[in-house]
């Protein structure tokens, strides 16, 4: 399995409408083809990770954002119908990560499980594309992995943001880049 297939923050809080810190119909436009990145991943035996916030109540985060994926909380689940994929095909393969950091790999067992299954590409998609998504391709990049982005696949609160980390992931991150 050299291959991961990185899912950032799919919850409800970050795409539905009446979540807590939605991306809007950027973040809703994005759902069905990464469920079917997720099918084809699955498919191809590759690693999916779900990698979702799951925050304390109290988290130091809800500081400089509104309180949102708080553990527990329907606002922490994932969206559907990613959620259902992940419900149906829950194993070795297909895993749920939470963190509590904009980057995934921070006090989580990610590095040790892309270790484990010889990953060595992983592919970033999901919100927010300058945010968790940038975050968590850069913990990628530090640990020597060939980072690969599909710009389709991400999006953000403005499409600034999402243009501008997609452009530092390429320059900076020297990420393979799917589509335009
Ligand atoms: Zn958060």
């Amino acid at each position: 399995m050299q291959r991961a297939l990185l899912v950032i923050d799919m919850t409800y809080d970050f795409i539905a409408d009446d979540g807590a810190l939605p991306c809007g119909e950027a973040g809703q436009k994005i759902v069905n083809p990464i469920l079917q990145a997720v099918q084809t991943a699955h498919q191809n035996g590759d690693f999916v990770i779900f990698a979702c916030d799951a925050h304390a109540i109290d988290d130091k985060e809800f500081q400089l954002w509104p309180v949102h994926c708080v553990a527990g909380t329907k606002g922490a689940q994932l969206i559907e119908p990613l959620n259902q994929f992940y419900a149906t095909y829950e194993s070795d393969q297909v895993r749920y990560l939470p963190k509590t950091k904009y980057d995934a790999f921070f006090e989580t067992p990610l590095a040790m499980w892309l270790q484990e299954k010889g990953v060595q590409e992983v592919l970033v998609c999901g919100v927010c594309t300058s945010i968790c998504c940038y975050a968590t391709a850069l913990g990628a990049y530090y640990r020597g992995y060939q980072v690969v982005i599909d710009p389709a696949l991400m999006a953000d609160l403005t499409p600034e943001a999402h243009e501008f980390a997609v452009l530092q992931m390429e320059n900076v991150l020297k990420a393979q880049r799917l589509s335009n």
